[in-house]
């Protein structure tokens, strides 16, 4: 089959003319406004990104998303991170805090039960979450990266 040159496309050239596009060229696919930029990202991967709440969106699934990408959330001394709009996250968005963000699993916090409990992961529902042991033995063994199998972070489409 042979595919005809978009040159020769008369409804495309029209538009190309209508954007003041004189010459043929890359297009820049990167918008900043709906990708995380390379120093975004940078921080993210520290978990040293700030970010204001106003920024952030909660996911059909009611995990939260800045941009492209799923991301954890945390603030000054506090000692979880959040996977999910549980109501701690919703308190603070709902003041316009600022959060601390990141996509590495944080060595010195333990995941919310609460988000997981949202989020119904690995069974955990409000009966079986009160079981103080096993909420505790959730957190401790909690593996970001089996959580992202689940929940893919980067690039959300
Ligand atoms: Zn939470």
């Amino acid at each position: 089959m042979r595919i005809k040159s978009f040159e020769d496309f008369e409804p495309f050239n029209k538009l190309r003319k209508k954007m003041g596009a004189d010459t043929l060229g890359d297009f820049e696919l990167f918008d900043p406004q709906r990708q995380i930029t390379y120093s975004e990202r940078e921080l993210l991967e520290l978990g040293e990104f700030d970010v204001e709440s106003g920024r952030l969106r909660v996911l059909k699934d009611k995990t939260i998303a800045f941009k492209n990408t799923r991301l954890w959330l945390t603030w000054p001394d506090h000692n979880n991170f959040h996977l999910a709009a549980c109501e701690q996250v919703q308190k603070r968005r709902h003041k316009k805090s600022n959060f601390i963000a990141g996509l590495n699993q944080p060595t010195d916090r333990y995941v919310c039960i609460d988000c997981l409990q949202l989020l119904k992961y690995d069974g955990l529902d409000a009966r079986r979450s009160r079981r103080l042991d096993l909420a505790e033995t959730m957190q401790k063994e909690f593996k970001l990266d089996d959580f992202k199998q689940n929940y893919p972070f980067y690039p959300l489409v």
